[in-house]
């Protein structure tokens, strides 16, 4: 490096760096002093290889160039350093000695800035290499911007185009074009040409149309790239107005939006459809409905609301656990599918106005099915056995073979109501109707059922009322020993003491008691008195030998609660464990066999009475006289009414209680009605009768009263 091509100010650190080209010395000389008498740090070069040189070393904002060097030609260099890394965007200016249009076109083309002719005005220098480097700043900017753009647009798969509607000039901005389906140097029309055949059409006209009205535009297509895959494209924009020259521009930007149109779907799947099964969900079913309705009123078809209920599909979860009833569903679901495969009910091909059916799992174990499209009842009796029919079939599950069946209950559109909320309730009540008489089977709702629901949900809130107000009490029905005659015990019976209506039969409530799950508060009440009344009995010394027989029963008792109950109760009330008797039939039993023979083997153990109640009715098996810890065996009063009618009934109670005496089991009667009905039990060695023949149901005070004759007589 020579002395000349120093920087002459290296102390001048944030100034402006300018590097002369000069072979003149004198010339070179001039522009540096006056240039560094500006505060610009200089540096110079007498020939081209010195100035690339000192080029690269500092990286100067502004190149003065000769056009004539020693060395090599002017516009050599310039095309030298525009190649240079740092160079493509820095001002060159060329210095020119003559200024013939050859050499400045020569110039402008080997990439100059711009160009100054010898003589240099000194004068003027300064202030013409500010407006350079100004404007090689503002370039610099300008293009880094653009290097950000490009980045964040290759980053967002993103291209940006405009349309000159005026003058139909197409520009399209875009690194990654091929990842759009486009070409760099693709027309207007090549937009178009990549989106999927039946999709181009209406594409094209969303934008157009938007541009003609001047509205934004958004709209999203299928692109098959030249690779062979399928690209979901977004198109959105709107229309500009180009200021200087009075032009409308539509400008749009293009984005690949593939993965985040499978996101919403997925997100729409999960919205809309059941996850396990695959089936709609509710909120499809609702949407799907609307869609419906509109076309059924047009076409005049009516619209079939169908509510299915599998029966019993409780026990599956509870004896083979939950993956397993989760299997059992999605083969349900399998099965509902068939309903409208290969069936007379498809939607008619060609025909506008059928909408589809749908299946939807609503719940647990519901289902409910809009079935479009039926042209008679008939027509929806067939497709309901149809369900039925299907359901039959076991299916296979854990290698056990599982029987479901289902109740369905259907509502019609329009005869049923107008809206999917009146029809679904309808189909709901009439599914309630069909497990009533015995399930598996379907039924159509009437107008009646709704008015039996409504006193339903009414009666049950009355009674949860009842249940605050204290309005349920106790009857004791006393119970006779048949070896003395002596009172043996009393049943608890409760009744409404019901303000309005007088002393309501348990017949009148239970049931709904049982339904609404009341029962079981009620078991808790009733067990809760009897206990009370029993130990003050007791401390009056009017109860000794006695028992106080309480009834359990409902749906799905839980024993260990029930066990809990029991056992709280006898310590509050300080009652021995013997003075207690529990009452509950065969169903009560069966629902949950292993925990009902652990828990009352236990209240056995502990002294406590266990009947077996109604039995002769129901399932009645021997074999549950075994299988179940008992204490007493409770006859049924058909069976003791029915023992006057033939002679067969008679055997067989005498067989009855034969057997509970070899299965060491107290046997008492009840329904005793007559002299008759009781010398023949006694006959047969049936140990206590209970019946209106010897009392009816008493309140406490006549109990209390019959007690005390019977304490005061012996
Ligand atoms: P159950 O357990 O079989 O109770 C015996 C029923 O037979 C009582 O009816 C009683 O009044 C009636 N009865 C007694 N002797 C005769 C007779 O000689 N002839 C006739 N025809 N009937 C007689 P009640 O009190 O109306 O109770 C009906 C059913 O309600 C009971 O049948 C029982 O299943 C249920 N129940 C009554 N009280 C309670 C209770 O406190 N809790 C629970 N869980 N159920 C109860
Ligand atoms: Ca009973
Ligand atoms: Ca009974």
């Amino acid at each position: 490096m020579t002395e000349q091509e120093q920087a002459r100010t290296p102390e001048a650190k944030n100034a402006a760096r300018i590097l002369v080209v000069d072979d003149d010395a004198s010339v070179r000389m001039q522009v540096c002093f006056t240039l560094e008498n500006a505060g610009y740090a200089v540096y110079e070069a007498e020939d081209g290889a010195g100035a690339l040189a000192l080029f690269q070393e500092h990286l100067p904002e502004l190149v003065m160039l000769d056009v004539v060097l020693p060395d090599t030609d002017g516009m050599e260099i310039c095309a030298a350093i525009r190649a240079l890394p740092g160079g493509l965007h820095t001002p060159l200016v060329m210095i020119t000695g003559l200024e013939d249009i050859d050499t400045i076109n020569r110039a402008f083309d080997a990439g100059a800035t711009d160009f100054i002719s010898k003589p240099i005005n000194l004068l003027i220098l300064s202030y013409r290499a500010k407006y350079w480097l100004r404007s090689g700043q503002l370039v610099g900017e300008l293009h880094e911007v653009q290097r950000r753009l490009f980045s964040a647009q290759k980053i967002a798969r993103l291209g940006h185009w405009d349309k000159n509607l005026d003058t139909g000039l197409f520009r399209l901005t875009c690194t990654e074009p091929r990842m759009l389906g486009l070409t760099p140097d693709c027309d207007y029309e090549a937009l178009f040409a990549a989106i999927d055949a039946d999709k181009r059409d209406e594409a094209r006209r969303q934008i157009e149309d938007a541009c003609a009205a001047d509205r934004p535009f958004s709209t999203h297509y299928p692109v098959r790239l030249a690779t062979g895959d399928t690209r979901i494209v977004l198109n959105q924009g709107e229309v500009i107005y180009e200021e200087s020259r009075r032009q409308r521009l539509a400008v749009g930007i293009i984005q690949d939006i593939t993965e985040l149109k499978q996101a919403e779907d997925r997100i729409r799947y999960l919205a809309f459809y059941d996850n396990l099964t695959g089936l709609a969900n509710r909120s499809l079913f609702r949407e799907h409905w609307n869609k419906v309705r509109p076309l059924a009123s047009r076409n005049g078809r009516m619209v079939a609301v169908f509510f299915v209920d599998l029966d019993h599909f409780k026990r599956i979860n509870d004896s083979l656990g939950h993956p397993a009833g989760d299997r059992a569903l999605v083969a349900v679901a399998e099965r509902m599918k068939l309903i409208f495969r290969h069936s007379d009910v498809i939607a008619r091909a060609g025909d506008e106005f059928a909408p589809p059916s749908l299946i939807s799992r609503v719940g647990g174990d519901e289902f409910t099915i809009l079935a479009t499209d039926m042209v008679s009842t008939e027509h929806i009796a067939h497709l309901a056995e149809r369900i039925n029919g299907l359901m039959c079939e076991p299916v296979r599950i854990e290698n056990q073979l599982v029987t479901l069946t289902a109740s369905v209950g259907i509502s019609v559109y329009p005869s049923d109501g107008d809206d999917i909320d009146t029809l679904l309730k309808n189909a709901d009540t009439a599914m309630y109707e069909a497990k009533r008489r015995g399930r598996n089977n379907y039924q159509f709702y009437q107008h009646a059922m709704n008015e039996e629901a409504r006193l339903r949900f009414h009666l049950s809130n009355r009674l949860r009322q009842a249940i605050e107000n204290h309005e349920l009490i106790l009857h004791y029905q006393p119970q006779f020993s048949t070896v003395d005659g002596r009172l043996s015990g009393c049943e608890a019976l409760v009744r409404w003491q019901d303000p309005e209506r007088g002393l309501v039969p348990p017949s009148e409530f239970l049931p709904f008691a049982e339904e609404s799950g009341l029962i079981h508060l009620i078991n808790e009440l009733v067990l809760e008195d009897a206990c009370k009344q029993a130990a003050k009995l007791v401390k009056a010394g009017m109860f000794a030998g006695c028992r106080m027989a309480v009834n359990i029963s409902g749906n799905n008792i839980d024993f260990s609660i029930l066990r809990r109950n029991i056992l709280r109760l006898l310590t509050e009330t300080g009652l021995a464990p013997e003075y207690l008797e529990i009452e509950l039939t065969e169903r009560v039993m069966m629902e949950n066999v292993n925990e009902a023979r652990e828990i009352l083997q236990d209240l056995k153990d502990r002294g406590i009475s266990v009947a077996i109640d109604d039995f002769g009715t129901g399932y009645s098996a021997l074999s549950h006289l075994q299988v179940f810890p008992l204490t007493t065996l409770k006859i049924d009063k058909s069976f003791v009414q029915n023992m006057d009618a033939s002679t067969n009934g008679r055997e067989l109670l005498q067989a009855i209680i034969y057997i509970a005496k070899c299965f060491d089991l107290k046997v008492i009667a009840e329904g005793v009605e007559t002299a008759r009905q009781m010398s023949e039990l006694e006959q047969m060695q049936c140990d206590e009768l209970q019946g209106f023949y010897l009392s009816r149901p008493i309140t406490v005070a006549a109990l209390e009263e019959r007690l005390q004759m019977t304490s005061a007589s012996v």
